[in-house]
């Protein structure tokens, strides 16, 4: 379905994904319903029209970032959690991207060093048919899962603290979560890949000699908690269409190229994919991912920790209804 007059935006394109950015993009723009293409994480530079119209208005609450939001199906943050498992950890989120991006071409197309090649500062996402927006997207589920953490008495920083604003570049991304000392770091983020294509997908760092060398062995750790953890909670299939088993080793994005602390990205779902886009749109869905990013990285902080997560290999009923936070409705 088109977007509702006057609440258009200009397309996002693409995320990390490596695939058919192009031939999406042709299919957008031969459908005559958006105003221009816009950059994917790593693919093409915005335009330089700043005159689309603004984006669906986001506030900077954690529950009020999508389709599916109110205050009926906002999360019961588990406020109440018997353990502390996550106490003196220090944990930073990156939701990818950001509202405005699309408006800033000349700020986000700037080129930055990663290392292996200089490339955009940021790009815009991608986003659902019905226009929820991938950087919305991101920014609930950081929320969702700073407030779990949070519970679990981790201490959160979060790369941005809102979705309508620019930025900040993936440099910056990376050194926030340096600057903190992170013990983990996670980006948050959906895919915009091809339309038959679902499922999700981790991204570990490859090994860049010299640079990174510290991080790779953890990294992957993490990954392999939070893949785990994901499939398990979330019942979300791995992606047939990247990666390996839900792992995807890469050395071409900055937010992880440029990171001293372990870290990964998750590709939460496909949002060109109708199954994927359906899910992710739902808010009760959404919570249940963060649900499940906070019981990997507890599982990859904490493994000896509390009760708050279910432990590695612990059942899960497919209701979630005794996960915290995750609504049963
Ligand atoms: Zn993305």
């Amino acid at each position: 379905m088109g977007r509702a007059p006057g609440v258009g935006r200009a397309p996002r394109v693409g995320t990390t994904s490596r695939v058919g950015r192009a031939s999406r993009g042709a299919a957008f723009a031969a459908a005559g319903t958006l105003a221009g293409l816009l950059a994917a994480c790593s693919g093409a530079p915005a335009p330089s029209s700043p005159s689309a119209p603004a984006a669906a208005p986001v506030t900077s609450g954690p529950v009020t970032t999508g389709p599916g939001d109110s205050p009926a199906s906002a999360p019961s943050a588990s406020a109440t959690a018997p353990s502390r498992p996550l106490a003196g950890r220090v944990v930073v989120i990156d939701p990818g991207h950001n509202g405005d991006n699309w408006a800033h071409p000349a700020f986000i197309n700037r080129l930055v060093n990663v290392i292996t090649e200089m490339k955009p500062c940021d790009t815009t996402g991608t986003e659902t048919d019905a226009g929820y927006t991938e950087a919305a997207f991101n920014f609930n589920v950081a929320t969702r899962l700073a407030r779990l953490l949070r519970a679990e008495g981790a201490t959160v920083i979060l790369t941005r603290t809102n979705n309508h604003g620019v930025g900040p570049c993936i440099t910056q991304r990376a050194a926030i979560g340096n600057r903190a000392h992170a013990d983990a770091a996670i980006s948050i983020h959906a895919d915009g890949g091809p339309p038959g294509g679902s499922g999700f997908d981790v991204i570990e760092p490859g090994l860049i000699p010299g640079h990174n060398d510290a991080i790779v062995a953890p990294s992957h750790r993490l990954a392999l908690d939070i893949r785990d953890a994901y499939h398990r909670i979330t019942h979300e299939p791995y992606a047939n269409y990247v990666g390996h088993d839900a792992l995807d080793v890469r050395t071409d994005l900055g937010g992880l190229n440029l990171s001293t602390v372990p870290k990964v990205f998750i590709e939460c779902g496909n949002m060109r994919n109708a199954s994927d886009a359906a899910k992710l749109s739902s808010a009760a869905f959404r919570q249940r991912i963060a649900v499940a990013l906070a019981a990997g990285l507890t599982a990859y902080l904490a493994p000896a920790g509390g009760a708050s997560p279910p432990a590695p290999g612990a059942s899960v009923p497919a209701g979630g209804a005794s996960i915290p936070g995750v609504p049963s409705g």
